[in-house]
């Protein structure tokens, strides 16, 4: 069997615009941005501008639903102008995922609203203090109360953390029955 690695006449022109951003965008500011140890938010918001802050998500909203060649394609271009301020689109990305997968119509409304069109971030939290590889560990807590769940726990490690907007955050609703726990 014959195996295809040659990219689409579409895959071409996103590698050709993410490298042109990272020479012009990134490059010259990569340096100070890590001395400085400051979120580079002036090039995330280019990065918004131009739509790769957010690869995913409904065409009808503003969204990018690349495939995941393209997306592994931009951000190695992205990756190869800045390993951290890559990893700010990988996070999103990282965090869109589940809300693609399972989220209901207005939860993706919500979500990808904030992130495509509004520049918002999304942070991916599974990460606790005792439980890394091991994700069935985790003791973040899910509690219904009403409408909405409660969430009482400890993430760590979790990029865009701090900056974020939006949050998916892998909890609990019973520490006891390890991988099915999780709703
Ligand atoms: C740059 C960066 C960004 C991150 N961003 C996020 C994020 O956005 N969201 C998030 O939730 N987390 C994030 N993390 C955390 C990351 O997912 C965890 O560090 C990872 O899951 C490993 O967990 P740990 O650090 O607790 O290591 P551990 O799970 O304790 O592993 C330590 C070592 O033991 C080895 N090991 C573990 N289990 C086994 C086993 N069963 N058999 C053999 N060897 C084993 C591992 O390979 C590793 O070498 C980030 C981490 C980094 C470095």
């Amino acid at each position: 069997m014959a195996f295809g690695f040659s990219q689409t006449q579409d895959q071409v022109e996103v590698v050709k615009m993410v490298r042109k951003f990272v020479e012009n965008e990134i490059v010259p500011v990569r340096a100070y941005y890590d001395e400085q140890e400051e979120f580079p938010w002036p090039v995330i918001k280019k990065m918004a501008d131009i739509g790769i802050l957010c690869m995913a998500g409904p065409e009808a909203i503003n969204g990018y639903p690349w495939d995941h060649l393209t997306r592994s394609l931009a951000m190695e271009e992205l990756a190869r102008g800045c390993g951290g301020i890559a990893t700010t689109p990988m996070a999103n990305l990282l965090a869109c995922e589940p809300v693609e997968i399972a989220g209901n119509q207005e939860q993706q409304e919500w979500w990808f609203t904030g992130l495509c069109q509004k520049g918002e971030l999304g942070a991916y939290c599974v990460t606790e203090p005792n439980a890394g590889s091991d994700v069935g560990a985790i003791s973040t807590n899910a509690r219904k109360d009403g409408k909405h769940y409660i969430l009482n726990g400890t993430k760590c490690f979790i990029s865009n953390g701090s900056v974020a907007s939006k949050y998916v955050v892998l909890a609990t609703l019973d520490k006891s029955k390890g991988h099915a726990g999780f709703p």
